[in-house]
């Protein structure tokens, strides 16, 4: 992959890094839980087709209540005929106590596009950017990767439903405990019934059915 000094110089004014808040002022948000009409995608980097923005994820609620904390996430864009489309989590820690915020996301938005073959110049990407349906909200994405509850393929946004759910840590180790042990068609735990329940067509799916009756 290219350095920040080649991209830069590449793709002139099709590089762009915008900030919107200090790095001290994020940390204020993260320790006070402070959602107080603050924007939260605090860093974007722009690079041709290609973006990273750093988002501050003010967590769900359940009746008013928070069930996990403020944190930080990066998120990758990709742009498709001059319009940006969501692409997905990456799931890198946000590093915030870094010399250089700019640097650092870059760092990991080119670690990201190796990994998922994307470019940051030419058109390359189209071919990896066709709309997916998420099988458990059946709404396009970009993206889709397999859930740590079951075997269905789904978006980012339910990714994150999952993360956030009390279920999801005994979930992941259990999944990563098969792998350890050379399972590598473990069907998951199950999906969760109040999970279940939320999405109407995802119990099809359960491992309980074997996710092949749809
Ligand atoms: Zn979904």
């Amino acid at each position: 992959m290219p350095t920040l000094d080649e991209v830069k110089r590449d793709l002139a004014t099709d590089y762009r890094f915008h900030q919107k808040m200090s790095v001290d002022e994020i940390k204020i948000i993260l320790e006070n839980e402070d959602m107080s009409g603050n924007y939260n995608v605090p860093f974007v980097l722009e690079a041709g087709n290609l973006d990273i923005e750093m988002v501050i994820d003010f967590g769900e609620y359940l009746n008013d209540v928070r069930t996990e904390p403020v944190s930080l996430e990066y998120f990758c864009c990709v742009r498709i005929d001059g319009e940006w489309e969501s692409y997905d989590i990456i799931f890198d820690d946000v590093i915030l106590d870094v010399p250089d915020i700019e640097a650092e996301m870059f760092r990991v938005l080119s670690k990201y596009a190796e990994e998922k073959g994307l470019s940051f110049f030419s058109d390359k990407n189209v071919g990896r950017c066709e709309m997916q349906t998420c099988e458990r909200c059946k709404n396009s994405s970009l993206t889709l990767r397999m859930s740590f509850f079951n075997t269905q393929m789904i978006c980012p946004a339910c990714i994150k439903t999952e993360k956030a759910h009390a279920g999801y840590q005994e979930a992941h180790d259990t999944e990563t405990e098969a792998v350890r042990q050379g399972d590598y068609n473990f069907p998951g735990i199950g999906l969760p019934e109040d999970l279940a329940r939320r999405y109407p067509h995802a119990h099809l799916k359960g491992h309980e059915e074997n996710g092949e009756n749809e």
